[in-house]
C-alpha cells in the first residue's frame, strides 16, 4: 500500500489527509461514531488507553501514599522528578533511537528529508537535539513533577474533594473516557493564547524554532509555556476526582506530545507494517505556525477557520487568509 509521495523538494506528502472522526459531524453518524469508539486506531486505542495504563501504573505502584503528600519530603520529590523523567526519558528516547540515531527506516515517512540541526546558533549548544532534552527534563519534568506535588497536597490536606473508584464507579470510567477530551480543548485554549504576539515572542518562539521536529520537540518550551501547558491539571481544583486522575492528565501531557512530533508519518514496525503517529496535522502547524493550533479529536481548527488538512486546497486558503489578515492590519 502506498501512503504518500515526495514533493520536487523531497518533503513527503502523506495521501491520507489530516481528519476528524465522525463524532462532531452534521448529520450525526451514530454507527460510525461508536465503531470509532471501540476500533483501533480509535479514540481509546492503542495511543490513550497507554497513557491511562501508564498513569494508573504511576499512581498505584510507583507513587508514595497520599497522606505522605500531605507534608512532601525531600525523598518524595526528588523520587517523584526522576520518575516523570524515567518515563520521559524511556518513551521519548525510544522514538528517537529508533527514528534518529539506528534510522532504522531511513527517511521513510520523514515529512522533511533532512535530519536534525547540528551547529545552528538559535539551539542551545548548537544542536536542536540537546536543546531540546535539558528544555524537556529541566524545566518541562520540573514543572510537571511540581503541579503534580502541589496537587496532591492539597488533597492529602483536605482542600478538594475525592471519589474512590470502588463507591462512585461510573464517574470513575466516565472521567477515564474524557480526560482526554478535556486535554484536547485545554491544548487548543492554550496554544491560542500563546500565539497572541507579546507571549508568542516571549515564550513560544522558543517551541517554534523546531520547524523540522524530532521527538524531543514535543516538550521543548520555555518555562511560561510549560507553566500554561500543565496547567490541565488543575480542572481537578474544580471538579471531585480520585489521585490518580491528577498523574493520568500529567503522563497524557508529558508523553503524548512524542510521537506528535516525531516527524514522522509512521513507524515501520520489524515485521514490516507500520503504525500511523497521527502527526501531519502538527507538523503542519510546525512547518506553517498559522494553523492547526488543535491537536487531537476536537475539530476546533475547522470551526475558527484555521484547519489544514495538507492539501493543496487547504494550503491556498491558509495563504488567503494570512493575506486578508496581513491587509487588515496595515489599514
Ligand atoms: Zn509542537
Ligand atoms: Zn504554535
Amino acid at each position: 500500500m502506498k501512503f504518500g509521495r515526495r514533493d520536487r523538494r523531497e518533503h513527503y506528502i502523506p495521501n491520507k489527509r489530516v481528519g476528524y472522526p465522525p463524532v462532531f459531524v452534521w448529520p450525526v453518524q451514530p454507527f460510525s461514531a461508536l465503531k470509532w469508539l471501540i476500533a483501533i486506531p480509535g479514540y481509546f486505542m492503542p495511543w490513550n488507553v497507554f497513557y491511562v495504563i501508564v498513569g494508573l501504573v504511576a499512581w498505584f505502584l510507583l507513587s508514595p501514599a497520599l497522606e505522605s503528600f500531605a507534608s512532601p519530603s525531600f525523598e518524595t520529590v526528588i523520587f517523584l522528578f526522576f520518575r516523570n523523567a524515567g518515563f520521559v526519558a524511556a518513551y521519548f528516547g525510544a522514538f528517537h533511537l529508533r527514528l534518529y540515531i539506528q534510522r532504522r527506516q531511513d527517511i521513510k515517512f520523514k515529512f522533511n528529508p533532512v535530519w536534525p540541526q547540528t551547529g545552528a546558533k538559535k539551539f542551545m549548544f548548537g544542536s536542536q537535539t540537546v536543546d531540546n532534552i535539558i528544555l524537556t527534563i529541566g524545566s518541562g519534568v520540573t514543572i510537571w513533577t511540581g503541579f503534580e506535588i502541589g496537587l496532591l497536597y492539597l488533597a492529602a490536606n483536605d482542600f478538594l474533594i475525592l471519589i474512590s473508584p470502588i463507591d462512585q464507579p461510573i464517574y470513575f470510567l466516565v472521567m477515564i473516557f474524557t480526560v482526554h477530551l478535556w486535554r484536547d480543548l485545554h491544548f487548543y485554549l492554550v496554544h491560542r493564547l500563546i500565539h497572541w504576539g507579546p507571549l508568542y515572542r516571549l515564550a513560544h518562539n522558543v517551541h517554534h524554532k523546531n520547524i523540522n521536529p524530532g521527538p524531543w520537540s514535543g516538550l521543548a518550551m520555555h518555562p511560561v509555556e510549560h507553566l500554561l501547558y500543565f496547567s490541565c491539571a488543575f480542572i481537578y481544583l474544580l471538579f471531585p476526582f480520585h489521585p490518580a486522575f491528577i498523574v493520568i492528565t500529567l503522563i497524557h501531557a508529558g508523553l503524548s506530545p512524542a510521537p506528535g512530533h516525531a516527524g514522522f508519518e509512521r513507524v515501520v514496525l520489524d515485521d514490516g507494517r507500520s503504525v500511523d503517529l497521527d502527526s501531519y496535522a502538527h507538523y503542519l502547524h510546525h512547518k506553517y505556525f498559522e494553523c492547526n493550533y488543535a491537536d487531537g479529536i476536537l475539530p476546533l481548527d475547522k470551526w475558527f477557520g484555521t484547519f489544514h488538512d495538507g492539501s493543496t486546497e487547504a494550503q491556498k486558503k491558509m495563504r488567503d487568509r494570512l493575506k486578508e489578515n496581513l491587509i487588515s492590519k496595515t489599514q
